[in-house]
């Protein structure tokens, strides 16, 4: 009998665990031990029930277009469960100087595709229009080396689109900044698109046109939701998939101090406790795998140990009927950094997912934190709320009392893809086949959305099994 450990009870754990577990249900001999740090399972995935309201602690639903975590939850009967986001709603605003200004419509991730909605746009300056159009006549350029999404943004839109869009955009997913991120491992389609036809605002429409037609004749089937969540909130994943799991194998409050790889497997050091297996997942933030990994190969954890990693805060507050009538239609605002507040986003959940509160009550999620903002962390819960409310009451002069509020703290838990972060996951990975029967798994290493989690995870336990002579496509 084969003996797995994995190293982590979120996402990208428990997605391991579950395809270790298909193939144990399906005859193969295989057991698996999943080892969670804290006294829950789940990680950042976390839902509460607040007066009526679901509250996402942590992300609130996943891109459509990346269909891993929707798989998963087919595979563990979820199917029927999963919403979109109430795309008829969509529109998002940018804080300018102190007021909501929609962004304009036509902007595919920060890409101007339409020109009339953009030129009549009181978000940009006539310059930054100017470089709009000039970006049309944009030659194909291959970037000889890794640059910050700044970088590229900046040359192909100037400097106002890297204040306005990227920045605010790239802090709301990644909780970081465009001048601290790579632009090959968080925006490849920009380089690749830039290679290929120069301008951006071209590859898209060029690539939206491509699109449309492999649609063909499904063209009349209307368009996905940009977002996919779970009914009962994306907690409703996490409890399937433990459900699905072999309880015996669950071990939480149980911190993994080393794994070390030995003649013929891996001992794993959780408490005061050892224990051997045959091969080992670390499914934990990349600093985390660095520490574990410490004594088995120190190359490889200082590797593990520069993907940095920033820390958020969300905070939820619900009102009454009154707000909801009062605030803005839309899913909610980005705050570019100009602007001087600590908040980064905000979402009108009532808006973007409506069955999440029921019509008396108006549900608004912030964001604060991010690479910039660390020092939020140390604050205590009143403080952090009154900055919220305070900041709330200068951007969209909301001075009603919450009904309720929630603030979730998120140490160090969003990582930071930052320029040579490719070049680094390849000299993590040439170090990990040197090491036989370990896997990486998590969002420090190829996409930090939760579908990629799930990625991760499925192919991390596919990648062991393989070597264990027990997964043909691994
Ligand atoms: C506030 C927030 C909002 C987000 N919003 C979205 C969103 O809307 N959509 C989206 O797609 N993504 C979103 N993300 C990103 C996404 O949720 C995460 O990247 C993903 O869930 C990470 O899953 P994971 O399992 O890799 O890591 P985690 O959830 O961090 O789980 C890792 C687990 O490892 C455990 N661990 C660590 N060290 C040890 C150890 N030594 N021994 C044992 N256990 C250990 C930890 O306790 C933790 O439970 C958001 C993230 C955050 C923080």
């Amino acid at each position: 009998m084969k003996r797995i450990a994995i190293i982590g009870g979120g996402i990208s754990g428990l997605s391991a665990a579950f395809t270790i577990e298909e193939k144990r249900q399906s005859g193969t001999e295989v057991r698996y031990v999943l080892f969670e740090s804290s006294p829950r399972l789940g990680g950042v995935l976390v839902t509460d029930h607040v007066d009526g309201c679901l509250v996402e602690a942590g992300p609130d639903s996943f891109l459509t277009e990346k269909p891993w975590a929707a798989d998963l939850c087919g595979r563990i009967g979820l199917g029927d469960q999963l919403i979109g986001s109430n795309d008829s709603e969509r529109k998002t605003y940018i804080v300018a100087k102190g007021k909501l200004v929609v962004m304009p419509d036509g902007l595919m991730f920060m890409v101007p595709t339409k020109i009339i909605s953009t030129v009549f746009s009181p978000l940009f300056s006539w310059r930054t229009k100017m470089r709009m159009a000039a970006e049309w006549f944009h030659p194909p350029h291959k970037a000889s080396e890794d640059e910050t999404v700044a970088e590229m943004v900046r040359r192909h839109y100037g400097p106002e689109m890297v204040e306005l869009l990227a920045d605010p955009l790239l802090s709301g997913v990644y909780g970081g900044e465009a001048s601290g991120l790579s632009v090959r491992a968080v925006l490849p389609r920009f380089a690749d698109m830039e290679s290929k036809h120069g301008s951006l605002g071209r590859a898209m429409l060029e690539s939206r046109k491509q699109a449309r037609k492999k649609m063909g004749a499904a063209a009349n089937v209307p368009a996905r939701p940009l977002f996919t969540s779970l009914k009962d909130g994306m907690q409703q994943m996490v409890d399937a998939v433990v459900a699905r799991l072999d309880a015996k194998a669950l071990k939480t409050s149980a911190v993994v101090q080393s794994v070390i790889r030995q003649d013929n497997g891996w001992t794993v050091c959780a408490g005061y406790q050892t224990d051997q297996f045959d091969a080992v997942i670390i499914a934990t933030p990349a600093h985390a795998a660095a520490d574990v990994l410490e004594s088995t190969d120190e190359n490889l954890a200082r590797d593990l140990s520069e993907i940095k990693y920033s820390s958020s805060v969300t905070v939820t507050l619900g009102y009454d009927e009154k707000v909801r009538r009062a605030l803005p239609p839309g899913f909610g605002f980005l705050v570019p950094r100009s602007e001087g507040h600590r908040m980064l986003a905000a979402t009108f959940v009532h808006n973007k997912f409506p069955h999440r509160a029921p019509e008396n009550r108006a549900l608004v999620r912030c964001f604060l934190g991010g690479a910039r903002d660390e020092p939020i962390l140390e604050m205590g819960e009143k403080e952090i709320l009154e900055i919220v409310r305070g900041e709330l009451r200068q951007i969209i002069s909301l001075n009603a009392e919450p009904l309720f509020a929630r603030v979730y703290k998120w140490k160090s838990a969003m990582a930071q893809y930052s320029v040579g972060h490719l070049e680094r996951l390849q000299r993590i990975e040439a170090l990990r086949q040197k090491l036989p029967g370990l896997a990486l798994a998590g969002n420090g290493y190829n996409g930090i959305g939760v579908p990629d989690c799930v990625r991760s995870g499925t192919e991390a336990a596919g990648k062991v099994l393989a070597e264990m002579g027990m997964w043909s496509s691994a």
